[in-house]
């Protein structure tokens, strides 16, 4: 099956699950969900998770556009794009990092400038995930030039087909396509898309950052757990089965993985308290962030080493399915970068949790 075909069948997956009501399940009853609380969603989420079915595909629509649009949209916006964004009706991207603002976001260039009914944006965006599959895009864009970096940036709805848009798709270690850059010439944006109050954007894009961060974590959390679990059952059966030993540093790393996991399992109910009360980033997300990824990079690594020159081979040598391990390995080296790098996450940790000085 091609990437298209198996997004598609993706789609379709959480068209189903919203129909039976299985998304959005905190989001305000008014705004299409159930009116229950995070904790029900993350519940459905990680059974999910652990019962095998795929996750939706749409993530940008489910744990950034969405959680915005509830929190800062008018009503009139939450009429018109929440249901098909819930349903995968309507693909949703991010356009947060530009070429000169990743880990440095407020010293973004894109700028919005208003001329009558219209902003009309210009310049460029880079990592944009799904956006060659996008309708539309929430987008951060600067318009008061004059204001602190921090100040005058605003959320838009960009509609992902306007006249003036280009995105060229990048190709990634994994061989796919997943963002883009997205280039911005003179594009117009009716001024009704804005999203929460003119020039007060870095606050909304916080709390889809957070929302980003820890909404994301709850799920890669349960994945990785099953992959864990998947991976010692598998090298567990082999050695079962052929009768060899299974090495001293493979037990340990299985081990260590376990304890990683377990560490961030005891304080997930935290994380899920800081999305109840809508808590900006800070850093108990990021050592949150920094725990989870660097597990998920030792049950893959871990996977890879358990096959050692088999990695190559396609199907399942020594039982395990080489092509999906190798991906999911060279995937999740992103998880260092994306959404905030390890780096930033540690400076977080080490100025605001160990009280050192700033760097
Ligand atoms: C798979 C993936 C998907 C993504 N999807 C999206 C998306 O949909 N929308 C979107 O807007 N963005 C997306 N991003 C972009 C992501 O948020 C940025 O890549 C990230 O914020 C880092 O920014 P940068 O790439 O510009 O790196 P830079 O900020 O240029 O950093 C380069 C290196 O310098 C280090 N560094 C920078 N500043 C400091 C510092 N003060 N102290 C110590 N080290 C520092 C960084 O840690 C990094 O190692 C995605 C990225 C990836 C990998």
């Amino acid at each position: 099956m091609d990437v298209d075909e198996r997004f598609e069948r993706l789609r379709d997956w959480q068209r189903r699950l919203y129909e039976a009501g299985w998304l959005g399940v905190d989001w305000p009853v008014e705004d299409g969900g159930r009116g229950l609380t995070v904790l029900h969603q993350a519940a459905v989420m990680q059974e999910l998770i652990r019962s095998g079915a795929p996750m939706p595909p749409l993530v940008v629509n489910l744990v950034v556009a969405g959680p915005t649009i509830v929190r800062f949209a008018s009503p009139e916006q939450k009429r018109r794009y929440l249901p098909p964004l819930l349903a995968g009706d309507e693909v949703w991207c991010q356009g947060f990092s530009e070429p000169d603002a990743g880990s440095d976001l407020a010293s973004l260039r894109t700028r919005a400038t208003r001329c009558g009914d219209v902003f009309v944006l210009r310049g460029q965006k880079v990592w944009t995930s799904y956006a060659h599959r996008a309708d539309f895009c929430i987008m951060l864009a600067r318009t008061d030039s004059d204001a602190p970096p921090h100040k005058g940036i605003s959320q838009l709805i960009v509609d992902m087909r306007s006249p003036g848009i280009v995105v060229r798709p990048l190709r990634q270690i994994t061989g796919d396509s997943e963002f883009s850059e997205v280039f911005l010439d003179d594009v117009e944006v009716p001024v009704e898309n804005l999203v929460g109050p003119l020039n007060e954007g870095w606050k909304v894009a916080m709390h889809s950052l957070g929302s980003e961060r820890s909404r994301i974590l709850l799920q890669r959390h349960a994945s990785a757990e099953l992959a864990l679990k998947q991976l010692s059952q598998t090298i567990g059966a082999q050695a079962k089965r052929t009768g060899a030993a299974i090495s001293d540093d493979l037990v340990r790393r299985i081990g260590a993985c376990r304890v990683q996991l377990s560490a961030l399992g005891a304080q997930v109910g935290k994380t899920v308290e800081r999305l109840e009360s809508a808590t900006p980033p800070g850093a108990l997300d990021s050592v949150d962030k920094l725990i989870l990824t660097e597990a998920e990079q030792s049950v893959y690594g871990l996977a890879l080493d358990a096959l050692g020159p088999y990695r190559l081979a396609q199907g399942t040598p020594l039982g395990l399915d080489s092509e999906r391990w190798q991906h999911d390995y060279f995937y999740a080296r992103s998880w260092s970068i994306s959404g905030g790098t390890l780096q930033i996450q540690r400076n977080i940790v080490a100025e605001r949790l160990l009280d050192l000085p700033r760097t």
